[in-house]
């Protein structure tokens, strides 16, 4: 099963038989449980800025909607959802933002640099396509993952959703392998159910993942935000309808586990726009479809629905330790447990905080 072809792939992302697509989630699970084991890692998510330079014609956040308030965080905002974090026990904060010129490159190592020295947090940056010396300087100031993701490994749909910022820049896969180079944990992902985006070029995505040796891989479904090209249908990229791929919770579920099984050590998130469209127990459904990976919300609540990616967002009301409250539940309720170390690509972990290597033998206990 884990050298599944292109034409496998596509069967599973066309099939639609209830009893067949539970097999394939329960296969993922297992697949999950055999090697990331049962802990949930929580990374906290530090929504930085909502300024951006680009254009990317689905994102609520590009320079051209001129009708949503910008905000950029202090340095002692930031610094506070940092000790938030700890206090709440999580393993990494992540620090994302638009693509920010303000964001200068020697302020953000500033602030690595002081998390690596006052914490024991990892740190994930999620900026955007910056300089590779930007890149160079954050990893020599402690950062160990950036996330990337490439969108849809269509070029010419990506092209045409994602203008390029000037002549010659490079792509995002090219960037993803640089990351790689620099000794970064790389994280890609892409959303599912772009208008434009067919079922071929999703199975070209997961072996794409599989190319690329990721570290981390996000998928979530397409939401169309209405002050945007492609959620206003000014936007339309051509493609049969019967080509079309939906941005159903369904079309998620499935892409995340057969992403588990073919990239089966990867750390794999249940993302917030999945409990966007699935409020109820979307979350949840990822969960047992192959991801072990959730990201709670610790942003300030005032700047939570100026970060306006996609309209409705989950979780922009409640505070961090709500947040932080409510994922351990439904992590509970899954009979998983919340991993307590940084959780790094194939990290097995006990429930009682001890880590096994891929080889099942342990090697670490945590204090
Ligand atoms: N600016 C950085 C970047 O582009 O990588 C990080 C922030 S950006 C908002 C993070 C991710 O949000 C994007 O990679 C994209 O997959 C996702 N996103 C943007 N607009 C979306 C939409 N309308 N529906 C679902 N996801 C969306
Ligand atoms: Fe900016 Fe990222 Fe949104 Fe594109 S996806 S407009 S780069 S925040």
């Amino acid at each position: 099963m884990a050298e599944l072809t292109k034409l496998e792939l596509l069967g599973w992302l066309r099939e639609s038989h209830p009893g067949k697509l539970q097999a394939l989630y329960e296969r993922a699970n297992a697949v999950r449980k055999q090697r990331v084991g049962d802990a949930v890692h929580l990374r906290g998510l530090i929504e930085i800025s909502s300024h951006c330079r680009r254009q990317c014609m689905y994102c609520g956040l590009r320079q051209g909607n001129r009708g949503l308030t910008r905000y950029r965080m202090t340095r002692d905002e930031i610094l506070d959802c940092v000790r938030e974090a700890e206090r709440l026990g999580y393993g990494t904060v992540v620090m994302q933002a638009g693509e920010d010129d303000a964001l200068t490159a020697e302020w953000i190592a500033e602030i690595v640099r002081w998390i690596k020295r006052e914490t024991m947090l990892a740190v994930t940056l999620s900026l955007g396509e910056r300089q590779h010396e930007e890149l160079q300087l954050w990893r020599a100031a402690g950062a160990d993952r950036y996330l990337l993701r490439f969108e849809t490994s269509d070029m010419n749909l990506f092209r045409a959703i994602h203008p390029r910022r000037y002549a010659g820049a490079p792509d995002r896969l090219t960037l993803l392998r640089q990351l790689k180079e620099l000794g970064y944990e790389a994280g890609g992902g892409v959303m599912v159910g772009i208008p434009g985006q067919s079922f071929e070029s999703l199975a070209q995505d997961i072996l794409t993942f599989r190319a690329l040796d990721l570290d981390m891989i996000g998928i979530g479904p397409y939401i169309p935000h209405a002050a945007t090209p492609l959620g206003t249908g000014a936007l339309r990229p051509p493609i049969a309808p019967s080509d079309q791929a939906p941005s159903s919770e369904e079309m998620v579920y499935k892409m995340i586990a057969l992403t588990r099984i073919l990239c089966p050590d990867a750390n794999l998130p249940s993302t917030t726009a999945l409990a966007t469209i699935n409020k109820a127990d979307g979350r949840k459904r990822g969960l047992r479809a192959g991801a072990n990976v959730v990201m709670p919300n610790l942003t300030p609540t005032k700047y939570r629905s100026l970060y306006e990616i996609y309209p409705a967002k989950a979780c922009i009301e409640e505070t961090a330790a709500y947040c932080s409250q409510c994922l351990r539940g439904q992590i509970h309720s899954l009979g998983r447990f919340t991993g307590r170390g940084p959780g790094g690509r194939g990290a097995c972990e006990t429930p009682a905080g001890a880590m096994l290597d891929a080889s099942k033998q342990l090697v670490q206990l945590q204090a």
